[in-house]
């Protein structure tokens, strides 16, 4: 974490390379509250960080963009500090797609792309279409990374500037997601039946948290469900770990998983397992 994060000394309308792993903390105060915000027009947006070289957010090497701004509130959040537009940094369009295009040809030559994540992105969608439709022009492979339940807001043509959606089923059983995350899950199964229509690309993640997604009947719900989803090239399986528990600490909110153990390999190597049974294509 960097303390001039905490003091306000980044809060320059500068697109903050970082980390996900950074706190981020009212570098905008005065921002619309998440729940009530309405980005019509997506000139400016509220972004928590940026950064390079991952490997983790979709096929190559990729420019990671985080955004501001989630309905949800997943027990096991690791970015606490997304929630509220407040706690990122308004920036232009236009900035952003200016530093994607510096680096657009290393972008490129890796096999990489752009990955839009957060944070909901479909809170900020207008901002994030005008991102996603730049990276287009710019050649380069498109992804964004939801929880789905804001996904009747993308448009047709919002999906078509996507070559990729990483998905993040966080439960099978109704009720536990609403346990996990506060939020109903059919909106997530509805956008996953939209984008198998479509027959566009899909990742689908599920986050592995010992007592309380690990349950095999929340796992076989899923499992079920995307296994007849020709759309989904992988089920990718997220052992949970404790290194977003500091964030919830520093912001003031309730932890509760502050005694739940990191998934063990035979854990994940079981879940796994579980979703291979079903026909699914899972790591
Ligand atoms: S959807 Fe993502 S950012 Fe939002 S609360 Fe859940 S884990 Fe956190």
């Amino acid at each position: 974490m960097a303390v001039s994060d905490l003091d306000g000394g980044t809060a320059q309308m500068e697109l903050p390379q970082g980390s996900r792993h950074d706190l981020r903390h009212d570098l905008t105060p005065d921002a619309p509250e998440t729940e009530s915000y309405s980005d019509e027009k997506g000139a400016f947006g509220y972004v928590h960080s940026y950064e390079t070289g991952s490997r983790l957010d979709g096929p190559g090497v990729r420019l990671t963009l985080f955004v501001s701004g989630c309905p949800l509130r997943c027990q096991y959040c690791h970015n606490p500090d997304t929630w509220q537009l407040k706690h990122g940094l308004r920036i232009s369009a236009e900035q952003a797609i200016k530093r994607l295009g510096h680096f657009a040809p290393a972008l490129r030559a890796m096999g990489g792309g752009l990955t839009i994540s957060g944070g909901e992105v479909l809170v900020q969608i207008a901002f994030t279409q005008r991102i996603l439709r730049a990276a287009k022009s710019l050649e380069l492979h498109t992804a964004i990374e939801t929880s789905g339940f804001l996904g009747a807001r993308a448009t047709d043509e919002y999906l078509q500037h996507l070559d990729l959606v990483i998905l993040d089923i966080k439960s099978g059983n109704p009720e536990t997601y609403r346990h996990v995350t506060e939020r109903d899950l059919a909106p997530t199964l509805q956008f996953a039946e939209r984008l198998s229509s479509m027959n566009k690309p899909v990742w689908v993640r599920f986050t592995l948290v010992p007592g309380l997604t690990d349950d095999p009947a929340n796992v076989e719900a899923v499992a079920k469900f995307v296994a007849p989803m020709k759309n989904v090239e992988w089920v990718e399986v997220l052992p949970f770990h404790q290194l977003g528990a500091f964030k919830w600490k520093a912001l003031g909110h309730e932890y509760r998983l502050d005694n739940t153990p990191p998934a063990p390999p035979d854990l994940v190597a079981r879940v796994i397992g579980q979703f291979r049974a079903a026909g699914c294509r899972a790591r």
